[in-house]
């Protein structure tokens, strides 16, 4: 039998020292896979250095962790790759996890290699699935090939390492009675100070928000993306409140900024309802939105491919259904139901 055993999350923490959504959703699914394992361990490893962990450690607890890995030091408390990768390193190797999860964050982009070097095992970068197969290894899922195929990836070596893309999964409250915190030491170790950060400045301010934060999303596609074709779907978002994603094709024309683009080279969305408008359903848009809860498709070509992703769909031109669809939403929104 192997001495790696059960799952090892890692948590990053945001500048306010706020868990990001990434971890959890790790977590919970974690607490799902460990199901499979003979280990049914799941680890939740937090790096840096807070005044106060109990809400951490609660909002942990109520994911399902059952034990909390906190390592603290005031040399933490910046996230510097050499420090954070040298300390998770020394931790894996004393916990000797069988899976280690990361979120594919710009931070985890950046730590989980670094990792898997030093360990010297395999790491399947940018997930959209994860499972454990008949044989108790982790079977990680990614798009390959330019997005034209899916590859289940194996690794060989332990621990068996992954990131995996933001709004894959669901955090769901699952909470662990039975959570063990544990708190480790680092006054000993040696952190070399070769890199020291000055200043943070954050230069990317999205004009458009977190198209996460929206429980519906239009997606504009190169099929709409015109001047008129914008303005209807803003309308229609605006009656929705919901927020506008693009296609890569519609982000090309320049109708869109980058932000806004939805799928592998763009964001993962899981909102309750995608409408993809003049979308016509590439495996590397689909790969953005799959765990939407409902998808509804607008396209004047009945065999577009969007149709086998969508729950609904409507053939038709986008410019004459889309007034028809405004019109009727103001009509609901009023509370004339008979409209
Ligand atoms: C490595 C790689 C990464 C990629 N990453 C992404 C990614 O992250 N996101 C992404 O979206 N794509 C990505 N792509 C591009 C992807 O392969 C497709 O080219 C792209 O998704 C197509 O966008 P589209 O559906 O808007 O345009 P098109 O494929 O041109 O489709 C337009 C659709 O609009 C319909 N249409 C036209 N006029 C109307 C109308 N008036 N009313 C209704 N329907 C209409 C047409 O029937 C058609 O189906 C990637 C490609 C590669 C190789």
């Amino acid at each position: 039998m192997s001495e790696f055993g059960g799952i090892l999350v890692y948590i990053e923490l945001d500048r306010n020292l706020n868990i990001i959504p990434v971890s959890l959703e790790l977590l919970s699914k974690s607490v799902e896979l460990a199901q499979k394992l003979e280990n049914k361990t799941v680890s939740a490893l937090v790096i840096g250095r807070c005044d106060d962990y109990a809400p951490i450690i609660q909002t942990l607890k109520e994911t399902g962790a059952s034990k909390v890995i906190i390592a603290q030091d005031d040399r933490l408390r910046e996230y510097i790759t050499q420090n954070y990768s040298k300390t998770a390193c020394r931790i894996i190797n004393e916990q000797k996890p069988e899976i280690v999860l990361i979120g594919a964050t710009c931070q985890g982009r950046d730590l989980a290699p670094r990792i898997s070097t030093s360990l010297n095992t395999g790491l399947t970068a940018d997930c959209t699935g994860l499972d454990i197969n008949e044989e108790g290894k982790l079977a990680a899922t990614r798009p390959t090939f330019g997005g034209q195929l899916m590859a289940t990836i194996l690794c060989k070596t332990y621990p068996q390492m992954a990131t995996v893309r933001p709004n894959t999964f669901k955090a769901v409250q699952n909470n662990n009675e039975n959570t063990t915190v544990e708190y480790i030491d680092l006054s000993n170790e040696v952190f070399d100070n070769k890199i020291e950060l000055l200043n943070f400045v954050k230069k990317f301010k999205s004009d458009t928000g977190n198209l996460s934060d929206y429980e519906i999303v239009i997606g504009c596609g190169k099929g709409i993306a015109t001047e008129k074709g914008i303005e209807l779907a803003k309308e229609l978002a605006k009656e929705l409140k919901a927020g506008l994603g693009a296609s890569r094709a519609a982000v090309e024309t320049g109708a869109f900024s980058k932000s806004l683009q939805v799928g592998q080279t763009g964001v993962t969305i899981t909102p309750k309802l995608y409408i993809a408008c003049g979308i016509s359903g590439a495996v590397q848009h689909i790969v953005g939105i799959e765990n939407s809860e409902k998808i509804i498709a607008i396209n004047k070509d009945e065999n577009a491919p969007i149709f086998k992703s969508a729950d609904y769909g409507i053939v038709g031109d986008f410019f004459e259904i889309a007034p028809h669809l405004i019109w009727k939403i103001q009509e609901l929104n009023k509370g004339n139901y008979d409209a």
